[in-house]
């Protein structure tokens, strides 16, 4: 027998993947998410909305869907709002990773596996990519005196999706469990993404691990090199302000038919997929 047990392989049940998103989202966006990459990954993947749809379900959705009952608006204490509920399941889940991405993100179910698997989940890991090249600085308002202090830190950008490990979820908790979190985002008065890097890094003392593997519309996507877009965790899109800012990949869909490029990405992971076009013999 060999001398140490191997850690035992990550399960894709392993991980608990929150989409946050917002009742008018569910159409334009969540739809076509969850005809593509949360297809494949219904189990692991938890959508945390602020409005009742019954159209959800028959989309797919399953049981998966959590009403938050967080405001639907776009203030920051609605998002930490959500973000304070998603935490709250994947503690109660008792999963080993917490991942968050927006409903504008394509996942890589396999390529997230793979990636957390290279970790362990009892060790303090804190993953994804910021979207400053330098850490933020914010003021943070000490309670009881009236005294402010600078605190210094990197944070993971919520629109390119990170991870948590639970071993560094557990220690988050006094900042982060029942509604705390939005207390502590209050205290720096920064959004929710910000807000956790500023519990991990700020409060914990631990570090981000910056991943070029996580995107978010905040980049140039179109810079992402075509035969690198399969191997990527998370894409995302420029939306309707910005079309152009797609990852450049090729296949059946033209940028009319697929203009955020996800449906192509889709078929190219998963060409047995029955929407997808008829792969050619070769
Ligand atoms: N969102 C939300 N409530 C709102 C507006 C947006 O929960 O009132 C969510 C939205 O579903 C998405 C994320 O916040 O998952 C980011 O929104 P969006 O992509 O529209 O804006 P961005 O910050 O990327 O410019
Ligand atoms: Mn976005």
């Amino acid at each position: 027998p060999p001398a140490r047990a191997a850690a035992p392989r990550l399960r894709p049940d392993d991980v608990f993947i929150a989409v946050k998103t917002t009742r008018k989202n569910h159409g334009p966006r969540l739809r076509l998410l969850l005809r593509t990459w949360i297809s494949r990954a219904r189990r692991q993947t938890f959508i945390f909305t602020d409005g009742d749809d019954p159209d959800l379900q028959q989309q797919g959705a399953g049981s998966h869907v959590i009403n938050t009952n967080c405001s639907a608006v776009h203030t920051r204490q609605a998002l930490s709002c959500k973000m304070s509920v998603e935490y709250d399941q994947f503690i109660e889940s008792g999963r080993k990773w917490f991942c968050h991405v927006d409903d504008d993100n394509y996942v890589n179910p396999e390529g997230l596996l793979q990636l957390l698997s290279t970790f362990s989940p009892s060790q303090d890991v804190y993953l994804g990519r910021p979207s400053l090249d330098h850490p933020i600085e914010a003021t943070e308002r000490v309670q009881g005196g009236g005294t402010v202090t600078t605190v210094k830190f990197w944070f993971a950008t919520g629109g390119a999706g990170f991870c948590l490990s639970r071993g560094l979820a557990l220690k988050m908790s006094p900042w982060a469990s029942l509604g705390s979190f939005m207390s502590t985002a209050e205290r720096v008065r920064l959004p929710d993404d910000c807000t956790v890097g500023y519990i991990v890094e700020g409060l914990l003392g631990a570090r981000l691990r910056h991943s070029s593997l996580f995107h978010s519309h905040l980049e140039n996507l179109r810079r992402l090199r075509p035969d690198s877009v399969l191997q990527q965790v998370t894409l995302s899109y420029g939306g309707p302000e910005n079309p152009h800012n797609v990852v450049n990949v090729a296949g059946g869909f033209s940028l009319q038919q697929d203009p955020t490029r996800f449906k192509s990405v889709h078929c190219l992971l998963y060409p047995d997929t029955d929407w997808c076009p008829v792969q050619k013999q070769v």
